[in-house]
């Protein structure tokens, strides 16, 4: 797709967006579907036959079976990618082309948990923690929110998230404070073209209808007749026993905020009862026990981790557990979360899984370079035996000063010359002096420093591989 165009119909989508809330507002009216309407943006309805060519791109597929091209056609035909290749034919009615020349083409990013409601307190809190992010959301404005505003707030997360390149989310709707709201964070996302999976969750404070979770079952209804459209439903929950029973009567999966030792041993008691399963997706899990990985993985749970949400907010153990489901044989997905305190790029979201992993490798490196030079050269020394090392030398410089006829005082030292008389008399100081000397020449010397450098670094290689 030409940037230009691409950019120029995303700012008007944008402005229609602006334009939905400022009508809406000024009207106060609650119905989303018709205010989406009258500010120009209808509902999508997309012509199962209509068709469109990206020409001429750099394709990388990430599929192995597709293949890379450096140049390569895509054709899309309805909703979906009908054909992929260096010189796509063309059969049937004329497309759509668009050239896409001087760009790359690559698959949309997954964001697997973002609680969409949230969109319009966009970096509310850039520096908060995750006390204050509970009382801005939940305890601050969630009681507060009208079903238009979960329509906003879902629409403006969407069209943001499609800018910035992401065009599938699991949107964690932990706001449903009566059917009419949950009506209109579906018809938000429906209505901005992304492909969504609407998990519907209860709120978490305040007053509310207490309809769900039965009103899933009317909401599935209402909305979600087919899988073969681009918003689907799903259950969002806690480990609950009735809420995850009603989700799997419905056919429904489940998506639960999951993270330390309280939840891990929850799980355990769910593996107990059986009550784990493939359908059911873990977002953050920091903190989790090595037990807590292996029954998520062997029940065949799906897991995402936050690489801005859990430093943030200081979850778990405030690093993504992004190395700990790969050191358990999990791929885990990647999440933004929530926009209260960062941006929505998944670019940003990817690098900061780099930096962390990196650190994480990083500290491991070190952590096992260490015990091998400890190996190698037995304990360090405690401070109290290098400052025992120390002494002598003084001793001995004492003496030398003493058989030139003058004498020095060592305010470290009491009975200062008796001591040091005897060790001169037994050669122990002296002995002791000469390691010390030795040990401090070879700590200085740059270049043996360089060796152990090397030397520990063949060493941390062998970690390194484990971990990275
Ligand atoms: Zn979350």
């Amino acid at each position: 797709m030409n940037p230009d165009e691409s950019a120029t119909s995303r700012r008007q989508l944008l402005q229609m967006g602006a334009a939905i809330a400022t009508t809406s507002v000024m009207a106060g009216a609650q119905s989303p579907g018709r205010e989406a309407a009258a500010a120009g943006l209808a509902p999508l309805s997309l012509d199962p036959n209509r068709r469109t060519l990206l020409k001429g791109g750099t394709i990388i597929s990430m599929d192995p079976s597709v293949g890379d091209f450096v140049q390569g056609d895509i054709l899309i035909q309805g909703k979906k990618i009908a054909s992929v290749g260096a010189n796509v034919k063309l059969s049937g009615p004329a497309p759509r082309v668009i050239d896409a020349s001087n760009t790359i083409l690559i698959p949309g990013f997954i964001d697997c948990h973002r609680h969409s409601w949230e969109g319009v307190l966009r970096r509310i809190i850039p520096n908060g923690d995750i006390a204050k992010y509970m009382a801005t959301t939940h305890q601050g404005f969630a009681p507060y929110y009208r079903p238009h505003d979960m329509y906003v707030g879902n629409l403006i997360t969407a069209l943001g998230c499609i800018d910035a390149g992401i065009t599938c989310i699991i949107d964690n709707s932990h706001n449903s404070r009566s059917s009419a709201h949950s009506d209109a964070a579906v018809q938000a996302l429906f209505d901005s073209g992304i492909r969504a999976v609407h998990a519907s969750g209860a709120p978490q404070t305040g007053n509310w209808d207490h309809q769900w979770p039965q009103d899933l079952e009317r909401i599935q209804k209402r909305f979600f007749s087919s899988d073969d459209q681009l918003v689907t439903l799903r259950m969002f929950s806690g480990l609950d026993r009735v809420n995850w029973a009603l989700a799997r009567k419905l056919g429904l999966r489940i998506t639960t905020e999951f993270q330390g030792a309280p939840s891990a041993m929850q799980l355990e008691q769910f593996w107990n009862e059986k009550l784990l399963g493939p359908d059911v997706t873990y977002n953050h899990c920091g903190g989790l026990t090595d037990l807590a990985w292996q029954r998520i993985r062997e029940s065949g749970g799906t897991v995402d981790v936050c690489p801005r949400s859990d430093p943030q907010y200081a979850l778990g153990e405030g690093i993504p557990a992004f190395q700990k489901a790969i050191d358990h044989g999990m791929r885990p997905g990647l999440s933004v979360d929530n926009e209260v305190s960062y941006g929505t790029d998944t670019f940003t979201c990817t690098s900061c899984s780099t930096s962390s992993l990196r650190h994480k490798s990083q500290s491991e490196r070190r952590r096992q370079s260490t015990q091998a030079g400890e190996r190698a050269r037995g304990p360090r020394m405690r401070h109290s035996e290098r400052r025992g090392l120390r002494r002598p030398h003084r001793q001995v410089r004492d003496v030398d000063a003493r058989q030139r006829g003058r004498h020095r005082h060592d305010p470290h030292r009491r009975h200062q010359s008796v001591s040091v008389q005897q060790r001169h008399r037994h050669g122990g100081c002296g002995r002791r002096y000469q390691e010390h000397r030795l040990g401090d020449h070879q700590r200085r010397d740059p270049q043996i420093g360089r060796k152990n450098d090397r030397r520990e670094l063949a060493q941390a290689s062998a970690a390194d591989r484990r971990i990275t």
